[in-house]
């Protein structure tokens, strides 16, 4: 029974037994990527490294026998620097987009592609639960934000951009007119207090989100009644006052208190709210003369000076975002600002570092080719934008499933159970540190339930050792030499012959979303 050391921990272990096994003994995570317990080690990856005494090269821990005496370190630098460098290798061979492009440009960082799938399944009370999730104005962003998603999305380059900003608003008046719309769940009240300055979608937003962490928000404002901005008299048309109404209410009813005609700096100041509130958060719009000097915090041109980081003015614990801390005004940049001030407030008041909600790790196809535009549209209707027969109305039920319908889900279907991204993200890996000339994009779906997208490949091999153990006739193979090798079926096959019955193993196994679930039940979604 050798004994070594990781990490300056002693621990015994059987003969024979690796690295990798003689840490997990000790509870130390080393990351892994082409193993799989039970299987031959194919030490493809080396993500895995760890540093042996007296060895020069770094060795990979799941292929490695733990020897007598071994002084083992998993965490030195030499050994982060070469797992990123490992990661940023495979990832300069990757192609897929974590993340579709309009949910990476949404201010909110809504789901999207989420939301447009169960609206074509008709799921609408799943859909307005992704939507509210992240955004506390759907009905109102629904009809006056600019759509930077639609700019950017991928139909766009093929025919028409998706209506995503209808079928939002769809989404969020069905459910507004039901007799019992969405209303998040609410942790017990926690009894802190925040002071909100301002009753626009800036204040509402960060309301809503501290109200459902449990914290008691008062809202502020100069005007006898919520909404700020949103009664300006160039939005009615588009924005009728009973949609702002009623989105405003269903804020309310999670308990947020509303002071009228409360104008900051005469009524009341920011130093006595400071006495008052455990925290405030001034989300009142674009700064009005004398605003600066009533304020109380530090503004250049115009605007309230915050850390980008944590939206934290020159107060302690004021908070500030929306129109008053930037001059390029949006909307859906407001109420963003709220929902991501609110987690920094929280942070605050529970004592955590204040960092603003953590980017998540994302990789980029890109621009596509004209052959690449059909395999998008393999699955997706082939129709023109549907329009709403009624303009005013927006879509009924049956326009929004046809529009649905025309979504390329650009989105990872295991975006949030690939290894690659869950440690690229963890070491702060960067997806094209090493970006070259990048591979085609391919589907093969001709298998009932499974895609398979070898753009996402790293080549572990434990599709094809899975395969071939649960006796596939035709099984899985690698093709080809060096950096063009590939996962094919042999004997020029389908991937429908070649996984008759290994296929939700091998789905499992598989590190990344290059064989996946096509069933949209079954394929999974970032938080
Ligand atoms: S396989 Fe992983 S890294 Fe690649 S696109 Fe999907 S989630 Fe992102
Ligand atoms: S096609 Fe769908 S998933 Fe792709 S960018 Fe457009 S809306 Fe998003
Ligand atoms: S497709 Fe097979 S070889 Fe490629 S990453 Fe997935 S399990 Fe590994």
């Amino acid at each position: 029974m050798p004994k070594l050391t990781i990490d300056n921990k002693e621990v015994e272990i059987d003969s024979g037994a690796t690295i990798l096994d003689a840490a997990r003994k000790l509870r130390i995570e080393i990351p892994t990527m082409c193993f799989r317990d039970g299987y031959r080690a194919s030490t493809s990856c080396m993500l895995c490294v760890v540093k042996v005494e007296g060895l020069e090269r770094l060795v990979p821990a799941c292929g490695a026998i733990a020897q007598e005496g071994m002084k083992i370190d998993t965490v030195c630098e030499e050994v982060r620097l070469a797992r990123i460098g490992a990661l940023e290798l495979l990832l300069s061979d990757h192609l897929g987009d974590c993340m579709g492009p309009c949910q990476v440009v949404c201010p909110c960082r809504m789901n999207i592609p989420l939301m447009i799938r169960q609206i074509r399944q008709g799921e609408l009370e799943s859909a307005i639960a992704t939507i509210k999730k992240d955004i506390a104005l759907p009905a109102v962003l629904g009809r006056i934000c600019p759509k930077p998603c639609e700019k950017v999305c991928r139909r766009g380059e093929i025919d028409d951009a998706i209506s995503i900003c209808l079928l939002k608003r769809f989404v969020a008046d069905v459910d507004l007119q039901s007799s019992t719309p969405y209303q998040p769940k609410c942790m017990p009240v926690n009894g802190k207090k925040i002071a909100i300055v301002g009753g626009g979608p800036s204040g509402l937003s960060a309301a809503y989100f501290l109200l459902q962490k449990g914290y008691e928000c008062t809202v502020f404002d100069q005007n006898n009644r919520l909404g700020g901005m949103l009664w300006t008299e160039q939005l009615r048309e588009r924005l009728p006052a009973e949609v702002v109404e009623k989105e405003v209410a269903l804020i309310e009813k999670l308990g947020m208190r509303f002071e009228s005609r409360k104008k900051i700096g005469s009524a009341v100041s920011i130093a006595e709210l400071r006495e008052d509130f455990d925290a405030v958060y001034i989300g009142m719009g674009e700064l009005k003369e004398g605003d600066e000097k009533r304020l109380g915090v530090k503004t250049a041109s115009g605007c309230i000076v915050v850390d980008r980081q944590s939206y934290k003015t020159s107060l302690e614990g004021v908070f500030a975002g929306g129109d008053a801390v930037r001059k390029k005004r949006l909307t859906v940049r407001a109420v963003a600002d709220g929902k991501e001030a609110a987690v920094c407030i929280d942070q605050y008041l529970s004592g955590k570092k204040l960092k603003r909600t953590v980017k998540e790790f994302n990789t980029r196809i890109g621009k596509i080719t004209e052959h690449e535009k059909e395999a998008f549209l393999a699955g997706a209707d082939r129709r023109g934008r549907v329009k709403p027969s009624n303009e005013q109305a927006g879509y009924n039920e049956q326009e929004a499933m046809g529009e649905a319908g025309r979504c390329l889900h650009c989105d990872c279907r295991k975006a949030d159970n690939c290894k690659l991204r869950q440690y690229a993200q963890q070491y702060g890996a960067r997806p094209a540190r090493y970006k070259g000339q990048r591979r085609p994009f391919v589907q093969q779906v001709n298998h009932p339930e499974i895609i398979y997208e070898p753009g996402k490949c790293i080549d572990c091999g434990l599709c094809i050792e899975i395969a071939s153990e649960e006796g596939e006739k035709f099984g899985l193979t690698f093709i080809g030499r060096g950096f063009d090798v590939q996962v094919a079926v042999p004997l020029g096959r389908s991937m429908a012959e070649a996984l008759e019955r290994a296929g939700r193993k091998c789905v499992e196994a598989c590190p990344t979303g290059a064989l996946a679930f096509k069933d949209s039940k079954r394929r999974t979604n970032p938080p």
